[in-house]
């Protein structure tokens, strides 16, 4: 069972006091802004997999230079349709901006456009670059891997090969939020179980596989055992996280490693060692305008209609489009503000603690409602 949150916290309070964080690293200002934005975002979508339980993590990656401060693009190759683009293991929520920026500039001029973004730090939910391109019109599809990260077992395997190599589809719909699929080819995506060995939401039961090809839920399966670390580490377990939809999910990550590593040149999930990890993301962006046109906006209108009127398989169910369940929880935790675990919230404490920034004030703890 997940444990109750230790506080409830304001979205804005909280992005403050990690751009504080960020500041006292090393980070201009403005970047130190940009990861709070960043990791907020995550946290208001829902997925605290990829908010501020990260802040320790990166603030670690960036003191032993395995992230940069400060980096920008380098254009490796380019024409007006495509893009290669290096990010100087710069942090993902400054470069990978950059990379859409790009990817929006020359769809806009040509219709498509693809870019291949190499050497990123953690580009953390993937869902924010899809709703960066919808925000200027256009359709993107963004294939994820992470090169030097080994945690997902293959279908048929009881070892690692790949990592988590999320996958992003994002659809803009005039006057409303993006249509938005983005999800982990893994089961669960490892900030999930890195949740799990908080005292958060546990994993499904198998979502790890053991080495003996037993399937668990124990979070010590990719960390080893759980003592009172700030940072765990996920090449410690003796176990590996497992793919969804059996051959189906482990065929989208093989392809992951191929488009975002490979094709990238930024390189796979192993089985080169390498100075700490990055993020590889090839995005298509497509402006509707050069397909349907208006057209494309009805028909989607009108789709998304008829499939959620589809008869609900339960009596109190509902059929929701992807992007609504993130869409809900942001609004619910901007009025309600962003539940955090003990771990996580004493680990950010003392992250900052360490770089001499005060605890934030407006942090209230958590009352149960029921
Ligand atoms: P998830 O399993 O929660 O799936 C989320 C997706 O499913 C969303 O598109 C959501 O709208 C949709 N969805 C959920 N419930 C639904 C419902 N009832 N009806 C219709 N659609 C529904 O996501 P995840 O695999 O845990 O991934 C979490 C985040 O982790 C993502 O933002 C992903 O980009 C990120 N991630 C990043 C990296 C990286 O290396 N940067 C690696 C892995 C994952």
């Amino acid at each position: 069972m997940e444990q109750a949150a230790a506080v409830v916290i304001a979205a804005d309070t909280l992005r403050g006091f990690v751009a504080d964080i960020f500041t006292a690293a090393g980070c201009a200002r403005d970047e130190a802004e940009r990861i709070g934005r960043y990791l907020l975002s995550a946290n208001l979508a829902g997925h605290d997999s990829h908010g501020v339980i990260r802040v320790p993590r990166y603030v670690q990656m960036l003191q032993d230079g395995r992230v940069r401060a400060g980096q920008r693009l380098t254009i490796v190759t380019e024409t007006p349709t495509h893009a290669l683009v290096d990010g100087n293991q710069g942090f993902g929520q400054t470069v990978a901006p950059l990379a859409v920026d790009l990817g929006i500039a020359k769809a806009k001029q040509a219709g498509i456009a693809v870019i291949a973004l190499r050497n990123a730090g953690h580009v953390g939910r993937v869902g924010d670059w899809g709703e960066q391109a919808a925000e200027a019109g256009l359709v993107s599809i963004h294939f994820v891997n992470v090169a030097g990260s080994v945690l997902v077992a293959p279908y048929g395997a009881a070892e690692r090969r790949f990592s988590t190599n999320p996958i992003c589809i994002c659809i803009p719909v005039e006057g409303g939020p993006p249509l938005l699929l983005d999800f982990a080819t893994s089961m669960v995506a490892e900030g999930k179980v890195l949740v799990a060995s908080n005292g958060g939401k546990k994993v499904p039961d198998g979502a790890l596989i053991g080495p003996d090809g037993q399937l668990s839920s124990d979070p010590a399966m990719l960390y080893g055992p759980l003592g009172n670390t700030r940072v765990r580490d996920a090449t410690k377990g003796p176990g590996s996280l497992r793919t969804f939809g059996e051959h189906k999910g482990s065929g989208l990550a093989f392809m992951c490693e191929i488009l975002a590593g490979c094709l990238s040149g930024g390189g796979t999930a192993g089985p080169e060692p390498r100075h700490g990890i990055a993020n590889g993301m090839l995005s298509i962006y497509l402006d509707p305008g050069s397909f349907a046109g208006a057209g494309f906006a009805q028909a989607t209108r009108d789709y998304v209609a008829w499939m959620k009127a589809a008869r609900p398989a339960s009596p109190d169910g509902e059929v929701l489009v992807p992007g609504e369940p993130e869409m809900r929880m942001r609004e619910a935790r901007l009025r309600d503000g962003i539940p955090l675990q003990a771990e996580t919230w004493s680990n950010l404490l003392a992250t900052g603690e360490e770089l001499g920034i005060a605890r934030p004030e407006a942090s209230i703890p958590h009352r149960d409602p029921r």
